[in-house]
């Protein structure tokens, strides 16, 4: 890797631990302050990643952003009709047995949640959670590894 580059990136990392420090104020609560903790770690650690490794990988929020969770469902589930309501999808819960849809896609923050069995999280939970596998593994599955971890029908 080019050394201006390699000097661009340290710079970066100066940057965002300057803003950590900047947004860590006292009015924060212990929930806030996880938050961010993760947010920074995870931008921080990344950008070390690209240094040590040269290569340009994602971090876990870009991972989290990049894959639809409607897309992401259609893939696992693909014969799950999904229907829209203004501005979010639901269907039958594929995790549990019911006769009401439950079960709802929210695109504007990526993320899923079934009423009736209480589950619900991000695209990496949804994957989780279809393939009973672990977070390793859900990556992988989002990164190209596919075929490997298909969902047992
Ligand atoms: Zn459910």
């Amino acid at each position: 890797m080019k050394a201006k580059r390699k000097e661009k990136i340290k710079k970066d990392v100066k940057k965002l631990i300057k803003e950590f420090k900047n947004r860590l104020t006292s009015d924060l609560n212990e929930v806030e302050i996880i938050l961010l903790k993760e947010i920074y770690l995870d931008k921080i650690l990344n950008l070390l990643t690209k240094i040590i490794t040269q290569k340009n990988c994602l971090s876990i929020s870009d991972l989290k952003s990049n894959f639809s969770i409607v897309d992401v469902f259609s893939q696992l589930f693909p014969d799950t009709q999904l229907r829209k309501s203004s501005n979010k999808f639901y269907c039958l819960c594929p995790f549990h047995q019911e006769t009401n849809p439950s079960f709802f896609l929210y695109p504007e923050t990526n993320t899923f949640y079934c009423f009736g069995c209480q589950v619900g999280g991000d695209v990496i939970e949804l994957v989780k959670k279809a393939l009973n596998c672990n977070f390793e593994q859900a990556i992988k599955y989002l990164t190209g590894g596919k075929d490997e971890y298909k969902r047992k029908s």
